[in-house]
């Protein structure tokens, strides 16, 4: 049996009814922003239950443009995880701004209490990463931005669908970026991204940071960037929203097998979960003993497992100039010598999953 990470070709195995849609707005000419992008941008609002979304051309851009929408730039601080994706620190820097670095907790997220150490009269932002699914302790954020006034731009690109007593990740800082790549939870058919807000007069800026800041054909209101979400791009996001929740239910039920499955074996660290947030298991992610072993076994029997991501970023030649040394993030560096992601996807069948648990509990002698 192969249990791959990818279920890209079964997902798409009949693009047929999406291609139709295509062909439409192909030959409606209107293949830039247009009524394509503008209704996926309130469809994807309604679903989120943000007042507003807009769509750009990744989320990388998505974070980048919510910082330039917030003010920051040079001389700015902005504080994020660790143990996160590379593209969380790139869009601080593109944005000018200086990256901070803060150590997450034993559900890989933002560790706030460490946060509060952290904060200097220079951090005007703060972007919390709902990182693997799992949401941010968004209460206990907000009560610290409160107190010293940061914004916070939500890094909501590996969690639509998660949420925090209720309220859906994304909606709850300034902003919350998604991304729309074809890994992600909702994967369109190449880059995309968008942007939840509530506030209407951030809206108004992303619309001009997207789009040249063009208040229309002939007035430029200030130079700005070009990154709009392809409508192209529109038109599969809005076929593929309406499977969002049942690929919700379905990934969050698989985790609840292999935890269950897992529960009782030693060497296996299941992390803890709360019972006010919706984690939404883009990542399936246990902490291991012998974990490089256990992949190679797993690899053997045709299972691929991953890592989310062998090296924290404070290590990374990108990050030399910021000046971290190993050993300042402890819980990052700990979790990325025994972390590993398992397929958890929403197309895995009870047999890939009982294919995957057996060779799990043999390897640990629990067979
Ligand atoms: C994927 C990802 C991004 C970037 O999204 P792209 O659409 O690939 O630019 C940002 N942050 C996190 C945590 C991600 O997983």
């Amino acid at each position: 049996m192969k249990v791959s990470f990818s279920y890209l070709k079964q997902q798409f195995a009949h693009p047929e009814p999406i291609l139709e849609k295509i062909g439409t707005l192909v030959k409606s000419g209107a293949l830039t922003l247009g009524r394509a992008v503008e209704t996926f941008e309130q469809s994807f609002a309604d679903f989120i239950g943000a007042k507003y979304a807009v769509g750009v051309g990744s989320g990388t851009d998505a974070l980048f443009l919510s910082l330039k929408a917030a003010g920051i730039g040079p001389g700015d601080e902005v504080i994020t995880t660790v143990n996160t994706f590379v593209a969380t620190a790139g869009a601080i820097e593109t944005a000018g701004a200086t990256i901070r670095f803060v150590d997450c907790n034993e559900r890989y997220v933002m560790d706030v209490d460490k946060l509060a150490t952290c904060i200097t009269p220079r951090t005007k932002a703060v972007i919390p990463v709902h990182y693997t699914g799992q949401p941010v302790d968004m209460n206990a954020l907000c009560a610290l931005s409160q107190q010293h006034g940061f914004t916070i731009i939500e890094d909501s690109c590996t969690a639509i669908d998660g949420a925090v007593d209720g309220r859906r990740c994304g909606t709850i800082g300034l902003t919350g970026a998604f991304s729309l790549h074809p890994l992600k939870n909702l994967n369109v058919w190449g880059d995309g991204g968008l942007i939840t807000t509530n506030d209407e007069a951030v809206r108004d800026r992303l619309h001009l940071l997207r789009n040249h800041g063009m208040n229309d054909r002939d007035t430029y209101a200030f130079y700005a960037y070009n990154s709009r979400l392809d409508s192209l791009q529109a038109v599969v996001g809005q076929e593929l929203l309406k499977d969002v929740t049942n690929i919700t239910e379905q990934r969050i039920k698989n985790a609840a097998r292999y935890d269950a499955a897992f529960a009782d074996i030693d060497a296996i660290t299941i992390p803890q979960r709360k019972s006010n947030e919706r984690h939404v298991y883009h990542l399936y992610i246990l902490l291991v003993e012998q974990r490089d072993e256990l992949k190679a076994y797993l690899k053997q029997a045709g299972i691929s497992a991953k890592i989310h991501y062998p090296i924290p970023l404070h290590l990374q030649p990108a990050s030399a100039k910021l000046g971290y040394q190993r050993g300042d993030f402890p819980v990052a560096e700990q979790q990325a010598a025994h972390m590993i992601t398992l397929p958890a996807h929403q197309h895995l069948s009870d047999a890939e999953l009982d294919y995957v648990i057996e060779h799990v509990r043999r390897f640990y002698g629990a067979a």
